[in-house]
């Protein structure tokens, strides 16, 4: 029964109206932020809401200042709601959702952003739009033009505080906030809650209620559908990894993130050099800039986006495919938001990291938060990338077979056929197709942890590191653990060795080290060289390209349950 299961929504005090509108889109229960935010915003509070996109906020916040625009008399004809958002993206998307959550009510939603036409913008708030979206901005702009008026404005709400503070709003921000009338409703929302943040709250915020939604609670069926991948890489390859895992997705579209905008720049350098088709998005870039970036992506005349944290933030791209992480992001959060682009509307989408030797951390802390996987898996190999390209080409033949118009080629085989087989001449033809999709040199790309000192040695010309890889389903496994004197030496690697503050009156053994440091660190165990075990304390090998690694990895666990101290060995080498 569907007032039964919207019981939910009717008891959060929402108008029938807005209840049969939300039944319309599907909407079943409210989420944790709508029950908890719908209820004080009816009321007239304020909400400091902790609560990153996806949980549903922007429903928490639309749908009671629709209905207080609705249950008040005069409230029509003029501006009677604020909401200020850090892009123009955002403010179209919001604005839009807002429509959507209104349209029982006849209620008037503008967005108004830079880059827009201004005269545009001017005429319909001349019509008197009840709800404005706005880019802080902008919003600036029209209030000193006297184009925006504010003294009838009875709710503020600000979307992705944290957001606009870090794209330079803070000015613009105080400006409004001061301008409207102080006996408005401030609803401030923001994904992460610094003290920049808690500082405008105790400024412009009466007596806010707190509402905080970790991440867990975003919406059933809006938690993207991903698949997250994460390969290792040295930071010398990480183009060529990169290359290789586009060639062997092959998205339709992907965003690529980067931390910063030198890295933005530089690899959509590399990618276009290299006849990817890709445009870089940063905050150094001007809106028109910008504009043009999104339209050639909107059009389908570039596949790849590559993007800092800031400037993709908001971005209204439909259906991206993959979203690739040119490095871990340190804070959970942002690999959520990064990953959250993809997977949309029920689609499948696709999540792949490279993480340099040192991030693997990084990784497992985001596995911990977010309570997903993160499938370390090999870079594709290139028998991998020929035999995806032999698919694709197999594919493209069938759908060359079912368009038809294959006379003239026929004509060809014909001709043909008096020499060779048929299965042959076909075969021959799949090569050349094939081949012609082959862009680049195909060598593989070595992996960091499981071939320590590789290139230095090969490029000394000396012997190639031993290699002993166990794969399971395209996942590296530390082998089982081997007991003293294993692997003696690497004398192709150098090593360094590490102390662990427990030996055997702990109960130590040989494996328990070889799994800590393997598990920990995602490195093969092969890679651990000879292990010597006192009374008090132990002696590991590891390759010294990867004990900061080593280091740091195990600091942040336990051995057999204790943490010990762990540090390089200060003693003579023997
Ligand atoms: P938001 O966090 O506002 O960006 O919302 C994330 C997604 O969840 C949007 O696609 C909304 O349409 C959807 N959504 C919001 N509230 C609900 C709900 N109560 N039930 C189902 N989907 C919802």
């Amino acid at each position: 029964m569907h007032t039964e299961k919207l019981g939910g929504f009717t008891g959060l005090g929402l108008d029938e109206r807005l209840v049969a509108t939300l039944t319309e889109l599907g909407y079943e229960e409210p989420t944790p932020i709508q029950r908890e935010a719908i209820p004080p915003l009816l009321a007239g509070r304020d909400v400091l809401g902790h609560a990153a996109t996806g949980t549903g906020k922007t429903a928490a916040f639309a749908l009671p200042l629709l209905q207080r625009i609705a249950a008040q008399e005069g409230a029509r004809g003029h501006t009677s709601a604020l909401v200020l958002v850090p892009t123009r993206e955002l403010a179209m998307q919001v604005a839009d959702a807002v429509r959507t959550y209104g349209r029982a009510l006849g209620i008037r939603v503008l967005p108004v952003y830079g880059g827009q036409a201004i005269g545009a913008q001017l005429r319909a708030l001349r019509n008197g739009a009840e709800v404005v979206i706005a880019t802080p901005g902008r919003a600036l702009d029209h209030i000193r033009r006297d184009t925006l008026a504010l003294d009838q404005v009875r709710t503020v709400v600000l979307d992705e505080a944290d957001e606009m503070l870090d794209m330079g709003f803070a000015e613009e921000l105080e400006a409004i906030l001061e301008a409207v009338p102080a006996t408005r409703q401030t609803a401030l929302f923001s994904a992460t809650v610094p003290p920049r943040i808690r500082g405008i709250a105790a400024r412009h915020l009466t007596d806010p209620v707190h509402v905080a939604i970790a991440r867990d609670g975003a919406v059933a069926g809006a938690v993207p559908l991903v698949r997250q991948t994460a390969h290792i890489v040295a930071r010398t390859h990480k183009v060529d990894a990169l290359a290789r895992v586009l060639d062997v997705e092959h998205p339709t579209s992907a965003l690529v993130f980067c931390r910063t905008r030198t890295e933005v720049d530089e690899l959509t350098d590399a990618l276009t050099g290299r006849g990817y088709r890709a445009e870089g998005l940063h905050g150094g870039l001007s809106q028109e800039q910008r504009d043009r970036v999104m339209k050639k992506m909107r059009a389908g005349a570039i596949d790849l986006l590559i993007a800092t944290d800031v400037a993709a933030r908001g971005l209204d791209i439909e259906h991206l495919s993959h979203v690739v992480n040119y490095d871990v992001p340190s804070a959970p959060e942002a690999y959520v938001h990064r990953i959250g682009r993809t997977g949309r509307a029920g689609r499948e989408g696709v999540a792949i990291t490279l993480a340099e030797p040192r991030e693997h951390r990084l990784l497992r802390n985001i596995e911990r938060v977010t309570k997903q996987t993160i499938e370390i898996a090999t870079l594709p190999s290139v028998a991998d990338l020929r035999a995806r390209r032999l698919e694709r080409t197999a594919a493209a033949v069938r759908d060359a077979l079912a368009s038809g118009e294959l006379d003239a080629y026929r004509a060809v085989i014909h001709a043909l056929a008096g020499e060779r087989d048929v299965a042959d001449i076909a075969a021959a033809a799949l090569k050349l197709a094939a081949n012609a999709r082959r862009t680049r040199d195909e060598v593989e790309i070595p992996s960091p942890a499981l071939r320590p000192n590789a290139e230095r040695r090969s490029e000394a010309g000396t012997h190639q590191p031993r290699e002993r890889r166990e794969r399971v389903d395209g996942r590296w496994r530390a082998g089982p653990p081997r007991e003293r004197g294993r692997a003696q030496r690497h004398p192709e690697w150098e090593v360094t060795r590490l102390f662990v503050g427990a030996g055997r009156k702990a109960g130590i053994r040989p494996g328990d080290l070889v799994g800590a440091i393997a598990n920990e660190v995602g490195i093969d165990s092969s890679a651990i060289g000879a292990i010597e075990i006192a009374d008090r304390f132990s002696l590991v090998e590891v390759p010294d390209e990867i004990i900061e690694d080593v280091i740091t990895a195990l600091r942040g666990t336990t051995i057999k349950g204790k943490r010990v101290t762990v540090r390089r060995d200060l003693g003579p080498t023997r």
